[in-house]
């Protein structure tokens, strides 16, 4: 059977390359940074060193601004938290976008209980943000705003460097959760106005269990993670050595070789994309068309269940992520089993007929044959899956009734 990976947003592949240069901090160089006084430390503090210098010019930043985290959740909460508790007495306002991930999101609700406000930003049917909506929500108490760089779910590319450059015109910090774009598409921190920025290292061939946090200097933060001195006091605890090496070569691979991946990306993104607007009917892309991800293509089906889209992909070998369900009424369960995706519903996708979406994200790895068999198996499906629908044949029934 096939076994066909589109689902590189979750996590991608450990790239070989990456896995050689991890080795020799398991077995042979496994020192702590922190005992520098010997050898095997010092070794892991020059790896810990190296690997800073190489993640900063994936960014274009100062290695000095790098904080090495346990992967993007931990470096959205120490954004999120350690900015409004270091900013506390600035003001208490935060803003962000509604398509956030959930680690920015719950990242908030500890903050509303002790009294911070947040405004959400609308985003438009395509998932982008306006930077003019970030001006008029910011107020002389705001000390936050955080915009993602690009959405997983959707694809869309948000217009970092407009929010960034009002933000900074309105001296608010800037934080961008640059999970899911970091490696594939250019970041320059100082070109987005980025004075916060989240990087997670399985997310560009490198090793789970690692990420970091820019952290613009001069910016503070207040740690989340009591204990030692470590990565300057803004993250204390042994660093994990061999991850962020890790990270450090997955960051320099992707700086030389992001260029030619994407453009292969774009071009099988595009034949997904054209083949299945093509061949399956009832079916609705979603995010920006144009401003997305390499290799993101992302939709959802009339009458079709994204999980169940998921399931029968799965049977045939394809693996692809799904937007959860936008409503459960037409499955009559309650409101409690639902965990409706916040993305699709705030680009305003109507929950009475769209019952969860599917993400295909493409990797370095995939092939034009791979792209052919998933175009061949998708409308299969689809068809399977409308057979067994009652809203599907309620819909054909009237459709004949109608004479239409
Ligand atoms: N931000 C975004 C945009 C994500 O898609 C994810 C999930 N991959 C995260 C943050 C959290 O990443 P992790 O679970 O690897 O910490």
């Amino acid at each position: 059977m096939a076994h066909i990976f589109f689902d590189h947003i979750s996590t991608t592949p450990l790239d070989p390359r990456v896995f050689e240069e991890m080795k020799p901090y398991f077995l042979e160089w496994y020192g702590n940074p922190s005992s520098h006084i010997h050898d095997q430390g010092q070794a892991a503090l020059k790896a810990v060193d190296a690997a800073r210098t190489r993640v900063a010019g994936l960014i274009h930043a100062r290695p000095q601004e790098i904080v090495f985290t346990s992967g993007a959740t931990e470096a959205n909460n120490l954004a999120i938290k350690g900015a409004a508790e270091a900013y506390e007495k600035r003001g208490r306002h935060i803003v962000v976008s509604e398509v956030e991930h959930f680690s920015v999101m719950n990242a908030l609700l500890p903050l509303r209980n002790r009294g911070y406000e947040v405004t959400p930003l609308k985003v438009d049917s395509d998932g982008k943000a306006d930077p003019e909506d970030v001006r008029r929500a910011i107020r002389p108490d705001t000390i936050l705003v955080s915009v993602m760089h690009a959405n997983s779910e959707i694809g869309t590319i948000e217009p970092v460097a407009e929010i960034g450059r009002i933000a900074r015109e309105r001296e608010v910090l800037f934080h961008t959760d640059a999970t899911a774009s970091a490696g594939h598409i250019p970041l320059d921190v100082e070109a987005a106005g980025a004075d916060l920025v989240t990087l997670s290292a399985h997310n560009f061939y490198g090793p789970k269990g690692v990420g970091a946090l820019y952290v613009r200097e001069g910016v503070r933060l207040a740690s989340q993670i009591d204990g030692g001195f470590q990565e300057r006091g803004f993250r204390a605890g042994t660093e994990n050595v061999p991850g962020i090496a890790g990270m450090g070569a997955a960051a320099a691979i992707a700086k030389e070789e992001m260029a030619p991946w994407a453009g292969k990306l774009r071009r099988l993104g595009k034949r997904l994309w054209d083949g299945i607007g093509a061949t399956v009917s009832h079916l609705h892309f979603t995010g920006h068309p144009v401003d997305r991800l390499p290799g993101h293509v992302s939709f959802w089906v009339e009458y079709a269940e994204g999980e169940s889209l998921l399931l029968f992909l799965n049977v045939h070998g394809v693996m692809a992520a799904s937007g959860s369900a936008c409503s459960s009424n037409l499955r009559g369960r309650d409101e409690e089993d639902l965990v409706a995706s916040p993305v699709l519903r705030a680009i305003g996708v109507p929950s009475d007929i769209c019952t969860g979406s599917i993400t295909f994200s493409l990797g370095k790895g995939n092939t034009e044959e791979e792209v052919d068999s998933v175009l061949r198996v998708l409308p299969v499906i689809a068809k399977r899956l409308w057979e067994m629908s009652p809203t599907y044949l309620d819909y054909q029934k009237q459709k004949v009734q109608g004479g239409g």
